[in-house]
């Protein structure tokens, strides 16, 4: 059995911040970009976009000497003006259940994680961040405790996703047998709250000349965004998760503090209005299991209440502790008497098995050592977005 490890990966390339990365373009703004640097002569920009775009999604490569199929001169060009890098992978981290945790360094002192867990989904899932930290602080959750650093771009998203793929040996995007198959949008940060970076991320994410991924294999968990979910649903196609974990305000308002500008039965409203909606697009209610807080009978027997009608899944997460959390995991009989009620009722309501633990790798878990960088150094570099406590 594999024990836990922590090793340190790769030496560091040194990032030029000054080229621009075109790793986290979409195919529009690849070959608008090319166009527009004057590297690529206008009538051949549609040509190199499309060529450069299989060498970095199909191909994984990450320098332009790479392309073989482009001109020396236009391969020099582009090496000139443009860069490829990945982030550099701090540390990796493998657990005994098989799941690998990345620490990925974006900037200094800038860290975001993601966690590869294989046999989910239709073979295995990588759990994306989609920011550094969060400003939303749900009590029982580790990322919460760590405030919001920054949006990431999309680059950097897309970057979790190929840095996954280099390790698991998934380059050139293979068709079959692969071990990557599933993305859900599950590590740290609110997806809603940097929409823009989410949806073309996964524009490029899912292209079929690409990594591609198919949008019905993405999943975009939020705490209740409601104001942006009919967006999300029109500009990515992807599956809907809902950090629910209580069904009654008071309750939810103390767990998931968002609750108080978007209360229960709005959340509802803007669930049941997801575009897209259907037995064959479920949307997934998450349902964290605290003890003796939201895990009696009559919060199952609310639940089904206040779902009915919704095509929809309930995933039945055992609380993650962390340390110094002021919650326990409910019994396990406490949870399958749950289950109980919402399968009796018609719903599918898988118990998510704990995975990678050892490593604090499991939902809530995640947690960067970033806050620990003095806040004067985060904001000379970086864009801020305030921390939301009245939410
Ligand atoms: N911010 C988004 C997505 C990231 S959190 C959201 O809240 O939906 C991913 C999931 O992990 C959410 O359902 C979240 O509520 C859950 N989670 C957070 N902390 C947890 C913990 N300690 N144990 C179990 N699940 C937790
Ligand atoms: Fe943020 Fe989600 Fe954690 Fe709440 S559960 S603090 S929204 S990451």
């Amino acid at each position: 059995m594999l024990r836990a490890s922590v090793t340190t990966v790769l030496a560091a390339p040194q990032r030029t911040q000054a080229r621009p990365n075109l790793t986290g373009l979409t195919r529009a703004q690849l070959q608008a970009t090319l166009a527009e640097s004057g590297v690529v002569a206008p009538d051949k920009a549609k040509m190199r976009a499309q060529q450069v775009w299989r060498w970095i999604h199909h191909h994984g490569v990450t320098g332009f000497d790479h392309m073989t199929n482009v001109a020396k001169e236009a391969r020099a060009a582009m090496a000139e003006a443009f860069s490829l890098e990945r982030p550099v992978v701090s540390t990796r981290q493998e657990s005994r259940d098989g799941v690998i945790k990345w620490l990925i360094q974006l900037a200094p002192g800038v860290e975001v994680e993601s966690v590869f867990i294989p046999d989910v989904g239709r073979s295995g899932a990588l759990c994306v961040s989609s920011q550094v930290g969060c400003t939303l602080n749900c009590s029982f959750c580790h990322t919460g405790t760590q405030g919001l650093v920054r949006n990431l771009t999309a680059a950097e998203i897309v970057a979790q996703v190929q840095i996954a793929r280099d390790d698991l040996g998934e380059w050139p995007a293979p068709e079959e047998g692969r071990r990557l198959t599933n993305i859900v949008f599950m590590g740290m940060g609110e997806p809603l709250y940097n929409l823009d970076s989410v949806a073309d991320a996964l524009d490029i994410i899912s292209d079929n000349e690409g990594i591609a991924i198919s949008r019905r294999r993405v999943t975009v968990s939020t705490s209740g965004v409601v104001p942006e979910l009919q967006a999300l649903g029109e500009r990515t196609g992807a599956m809907l998760a809902i950090s629910l974990h209580a069904v009654r305000d008071d309750l939810r308002d103390e767990l998931v503090p968002i609750n108080r500008r978007y209360p229960i039965s709005e959340l509802m409203a803007g669930v049941r209005a997801y575009p897209g909606l259907s037995n064959a697009k479920r949307v997934t209610f998450e349902y964290v299991m605290l003890k003796g807080v939201n895990d009696s009978l009559a919060d199952a027997k609310g639940l089904v209440k206040l779902i009915s009608g919704i095509p929809a899944k309930i995933n039945l997460i055992p609380f993650n502790p962390w340390p110094g959390a002021p919650y326990a995991c409910s019994d396990w009989a406490t949870i399958e008497a749950f289950a109980q009620v919402l399968n009796r009722a018609g719903y599918a309501s898988p118990i998510r098995r704990p995975r990678g633990r050892d490593i604090l790798a499991a939902c809530g878990q995640l947690k960067s050592e970033s806050e620990k960088v003095r806040a004067s150094v985060r904001r000379a570099s970086l864009p801020l977005v305030g921390r939301d406590t009245d939410a």
